[in-house]
């Protein structure tokens, strides 16, 4: 087996509702799997080869049945709402890898505006809070959007699925259509 293979992460989806539930080892994954617990999701790509055969690697399984568990709700954070919007701005729509004054724009470059501006008792909350590129969140300053003439885009939500909203959406793009909002 090779053990960098053994080492990647898997989304364990829960049954039915196919609820983020937790990450979880290779090894783990494949137990899951062989002992007819979980089905794979969503393949890696890579495979584990044992002496006789070849196993597929996924990326992400899900339970066979539902377990009920306490739902945990998304804590508020920074990343978790840049994860959340894609890193696109909520304002002028501008993503990583466009092109805005002869520069190239990253991820590094977009911030987190609160809609109803902080100095003004706006909360860190996931309803209050979205990303903006610098420009925008320059631009619109101590103002609330319509008092800058800036539209939102989309309506700030909170995750509703998972308190795993940042390390799943930190994960392989596959995993982030298993986030709901
Ligand atoms: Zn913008």
């Amino acid at each position: 087996m090779t053990s960098s293979v053994l080492q990647g992460r898997v989304l364990l989806l829960n049954g039915s509702s196919w609820e983020p539930l937790s990450i979880i080892s290779v090894p783990r994954a494949l137990n899951l799997i062989l002992a007819g617990k979980a089905i794979a999701v969503e393949q890696s790509g890579n495979y584990v080869r044992t002496v006789r055969d070849k196993f597929p690697v996924p990326s992400v399984i899900a339970l066979r049945t539902y377990v009920n568990v306490p739902r945990r709700k998304a804590h508020w954070s920074r990343k978790g709402v840049l994860i959340r919007d894609d890193y696109v701005c909520i304002y002028c729509g501008v993503r990583p890898g466009k092109i805005a004054k002869g520069k190239v724009i990253s991820k590094s470059d977009f911030t987190i505006d609160h809609i109803l501006p902080k100095s003004r008792g706006g909360k860190d909350t996931w309803t209050n809070t979205a990303c903006a590129c610098a420009a925008c969140n320059h631009r619109k300053g101590n103002r609330l959007p319509n008092e800058a003439g800036m539209k939102l885009r989309w309506e700030p939500k909170t995750p509703r699925t998972s308190y795993l909203v940042v390390a799943v959406g930190s994960g392989p793009d596959v995993w982030k259509r298993y986030i709901e909002y």
